[in-house]
């Protein structure tokens, strides 16, 4: 394949994020976007090493539901989820469960890297992180007062997982997972999905972000996709597998996008959100929920919104 031009998006979860947090939304993606472009923009940049560098600065972001500022569980712990993927040769590493690592991106990428497995949980994950030299932190740093407010707010299981993504509960809860795509000059992709789930969840629920063609999915030979949304919903679906089936078919990839939105939504009710890129570069992004925010870059142009009628345009340097 020849020289692509490097592009990258980013979604910073889909939900009904409330007007006091759309700037903060929408700055994180952005500045998440850049990080992920500078890394794409140099000589030897990889989609993976974009995909992971964006991922790590909105897990540090605690505007969002990933790494500190993670929502809690229904004991009012932290528990993260993560993916990473890569298109060339469909290697995957995932996380789930654990509850005192700073950017479990990183470490999801080390499954990817250093075992023969695709997926590690909780107790396993963490004796896997002490092998790698990943540093632990105290669980309660990751912990904001935004989150435990929320927890307060919503601490039932039924109420928060399901009901969030319904639009049966009007307030201020928070759930903002975070995603990112990207395809390099050399026509590698990447995705990868962080989140700390649905705030009030039961101890123990893993979501769809860390599963494999649910949270994300990466084949070179079609594209690359991230999901947001709820997470019960997107496992019955396979949603990020379901973009690329799409995109295989021959739609265009924003068609893709909310094709298989559109589909879940029909056949689970569920809400959510998408970004996907294909194997020439062509971006698509949907969602189902009041709010997403997104932002992608490539040739220097960054590109972001919030809703589904923005489509903002800045140049960056
Ligand atoms: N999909 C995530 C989960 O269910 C939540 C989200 O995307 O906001 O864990």
């Amino acid at each position: 394949m020849g020289e692509v031009k490097p592009t990258i998006l980013i979604h910073g979860g889909a939900w009904a994020i409330p007007d006091h947090l759309v700037k903060d939304s929408v700055d994180g993606v952005k500045t998440a976007a850049k990080v992920g472009y500078n890394v794409l923009n140099k000589e030897n940049g990889t989609a993976l090493d974009a995909v992971e560098a964006a991922i790590c600065s909105l897990e540090d972001n605690p505007a969002f539901d990933a790494g500190t500022g993670a929502v809690l569980n229904a004991a009012g712990d932290v528990e993260l989820d993560a993916i990473i993927m890569e298109g060339k040769e469909l290697r995957a590493g995932s996380i789930a469960c654990v509850q005192n690592i700073k950017n479990p991106v990183k470490l999801a990428r080390l499954v990817m890297e250093k075992t023969d497995h695709v997926m590690l949980v909780g107790q396993g994950a963490n004796i896997f992180a002490k092998e790698m030299g990943v540093p632990e932190v105290p669980k309660t740093d990751l912990v904001t007062p935004e989150a435990v407010k929320y927890w307060e707010e919503y601490s039932k299981y039924k109420e928060a997982v399901h009901d969030l993504f319904n639009n049966k509960i009007k307030g201020e809860q928070g759930h903002d997972t975070v995603g990112a795509v990207a395809i390099d000059r050399q026509g590698n992709m990447a995705c990868a999905t962080s989140t700390g789930g649905i705030t009030g969840k039961r101890v123990g629920r893993v979501g769809d972000s860390p599963l494999i063609g649910s949270g994300g999915y990466c084949d070179n030979a079609v594209g690359a996709a991230s999901t947001t949304g709820h997470g019960e919903s997107i496992m019955k679906v396979i949603l990020a597998r379901l973009v690329l089936q799409n995109i295989q078919t021959g739609l265009s990839t924003q068609t893709a996008a909310e094709r298989a939105l559109e589909y879940m939504e029909q056949r689970v009710g569920g809400a959510g959100g998408v970004i996907a890129i294909n194997n020439k570069g062509e971006i698509g992004k949907h969602f189902t929920t009041e709010r997403m925010p997104w932002a992608t870059i490539s040739e220097k142009t960054l590109e972001y919104g919030i809703e589904l009628k923005d489509h903002y345009r800045e140049t960056v340097t």
